[in-house]
């Protein structure tokens, strides 16, 4: 099966980088996929998943959590601030903290709910227009802004883009964690999580690798 082999280039991937086994967390992505596939997987038991919409997660992962014990949900794709509350409910980790509004938000309700989520601040490495996250400019003001609202920041997160050579990407945000004393790196995807594991990555995010193609039966 895909997750045993994808689970096997991550711990090559890990030796070849002289890094130790088990210094990669496999985020599998469960987004859009059927629940059958995604059921597979749990059953082979993994227990750490990805999902990039409130509302999708919301409604397939509570029946799951009614049937395995120990899942660990990630949010991997934007949220809208007005979903702040739900997030909180369903994700043990939100990898696209991008804004001070949605920020200050959470602090809010941490404080509130009395726990709060890992947070992974996304940076749009690319510069690109119609991308999320904090301009590469910018992050090291909006990692203090963070940390002074008391925000459990582990990392920072990127999704490089589409036509460049990833690895570049990869390097800088290695670098922007490494200036800042953050140890968490969330990078590399199906096409390139070998080299994200090479440049430092402690999170992949990967989807179509281990459940196939999305929209596809
Ligand atoms: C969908 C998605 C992934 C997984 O992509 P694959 O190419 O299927 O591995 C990873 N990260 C984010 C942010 C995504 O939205």
């Amino acid at each position: 099966m895909a997750l045993e082999e994808i689970a096997a280039r991550i711990a090559e991937a890990e030796a070849k980088a002289e890094r130790p086994a088990g210094s990669v967390q496999l985020i599998a992505v469960s987004k859009v996929q059927p629940n059958e596939r995604v059921q597979a997987v749990l059953v082979k038991g993994h227990r750490i998943f990805g999902e990039n919409r409130v509302q999708e997660a919301e409604g397939k992962w509570p029946d799951f959590r009614e049937r395995f014990d120990r899942i660990d949900l990630h949010l991997i794709g934007p949220l809208q601030t007005n979903k702040t509350r739900q997030a909180f409910e369903l994700f043990q980790a939100i990898h696209s903290v991008d804004r001070p509004k949605l920020a200050n938000n959470i602090a809010r309700i941490a404080q509130e709910e009395g726990h709060c989520p890992d947070v992974f601040l996304q940076v749009n490495t690319g510069e690109e227009p119609q991308k999320a996250g904090v301009l590469p400019g910018e992050i090291d003001a909006f990692i203090e802004s963070c940390r002074s609202l008391d925000l459990p920041v582990k990392g920072l997160m990127c999704i490089p883009p589409v036509a460049e050579e990833p690895s570049l990407h990869f390097a800088l945000l290695a670098k922007m964690a490494a200036r800042n004393g953050l140890a968490g790196l969330s990078m590399g995807m199906s096409g390139d999580f070998e080299s994200a594991i090479a440049l430092g990555a402690t999170h992949v995010r990967v989807g179509s690798a281990i459940f196939g193609a999305r929209g596809v039966a």
